[in-house]
């Protein structure tokens, strides 16, 4: 297939664009850099099948020739970054959604929209099941977020709807794995990097809240098998296995042998208080669940940024 994907310099775009390649295709990868890096997708510059395009998909663009599937993946995704950039938060997940889609409608592609745990907002359904339909603040600071991707997924569905138009809708829960930004404000490689420093590990407050933490292999692999299936409703993506933030704090420490201390910060404004996917329908329709346990995904994820470090530093 030849394949379109935006936000293809991202951390979870570039892995997809990896698989992608794995897999046999042709990919016209599309990034404008607000928060994605060119060094994600450096390892392709002399891969034949791969293109970049610098591209923001909120102003007007055509691609050339056939395509056969059209990925839309651009975003800011961490909170930090949707928060300092909410106005382009919003009009990627409107304006930009809808440029990939008319793009999948002018070529007969079919279309994958990646979504998020946060349309569930901070949820009174636990675990979140698809069927749960929320509860986001429409006027808060995630909002930019949270709203635009639930405004994405309805304009997916309506395309589908009105235009007979393939789509798959991935909602993706918390992903951690090598590309991330270090300082993308996210917990994972916050705490990585604050322990590998010696520095405290930031909790935010009393660290009662859940996560679950999917290995980004793992989460890539079920964004392939959602890609080729023919399930028009929004499907979990994420690793099952919950924690709270203190207990993943301390779970850190024991990973990388550091004596960090820990410092309590006050939690942002409608912070989630739980967070867990129910999988079941992943499971039942794609056969995926994860396998990567998180000892295993955290050692890799370490092993980058040390050698991100150190690159950083010669
Ligand atoms: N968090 C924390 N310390 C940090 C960064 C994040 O305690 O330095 C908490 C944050 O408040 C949230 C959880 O970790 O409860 C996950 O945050 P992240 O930004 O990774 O993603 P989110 O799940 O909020 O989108």
């Amino acid at each position: 297939m030849r394949i379109v994907v935006s936000g293809a310099a991202g951390f979870i775009g570039s892995h997809f664009c990896d698989r992608l390649l794995a897999e046999g295709h042709t990919v016209v990868g599309l990034d404008n850099y607000l928060t994605g890096a060119a060094s994600n997708l450096a390892h392709l510059a002399d891969e034949p099948r791969f293109r970049f395009v610098r591209q923001d998909i909120t102003e007007p663009f055509t691609v050339d020739g056939s395509v056969d599937a059209v990925v839309n993946m651009a975003s800011p995704a961490s909170p930090k970054d949707y928060l300092d950039h909410p106005i382009e938060t919003l009009d990627v997940g409107s304006t930009g959604t809808r440029r990939m889609l008319d793009l999948a409608r002018e070529k007969g592609a079919r279309f994958l929209l990646t979504s998020t745990s946060e349309c569930y907002g901070d949820p009174e359904v636990h675990p979140q099941p698809e069927t749960y339909w929320g509860r986001v603040n429409p006027v808060g600071p995630r909002s930019c977020y949270d709203e635009s991707k639930r405004f994405a997924e309805a304009l997916t569905m309506a395309c589908h709807r009105e235009h007979g138009l393939a789509t798959n809708i991935a909602r993706i829960f918390n992903t951690y794995g090598p590309r991330m930004k270090l300082d993308d404000g996210r917990v994972v490689p916050a705490f990585l990097g604050q322990a590998l420093d010696g520095a405290p590990l930031t909790v935010f407050g009393d660290g009662s809240q859940t996560r679950s933490f999917c290995y980004v292999s793992d989460l890539v692999d079920g964004l392939y098998r959602l890609m080729l299936s023919g399930e028009r409703f929004p499907v979990n993506l994420g690793n099952p296995h919950e924690m709270t933030i203190l207990e993943f704090a301390e779970r850190i420490r024991r990973l990388t042998g550091s004596h960090s201390a820990i410092e309590f910060r006050p939690l942002p404004e409608d912070d989630p208080r739980q967070r867990c996917p129910d999988i079941s329908k992943a499971r039942a329709l794609l056969g995926w669940e994860p396998r990567v346990q998180l000892e295993e995904g955290l050692r890799r994820t370490v092993e980058h940024f040390r050698r991100a470090a150190g690159i950083a530093i010669t």
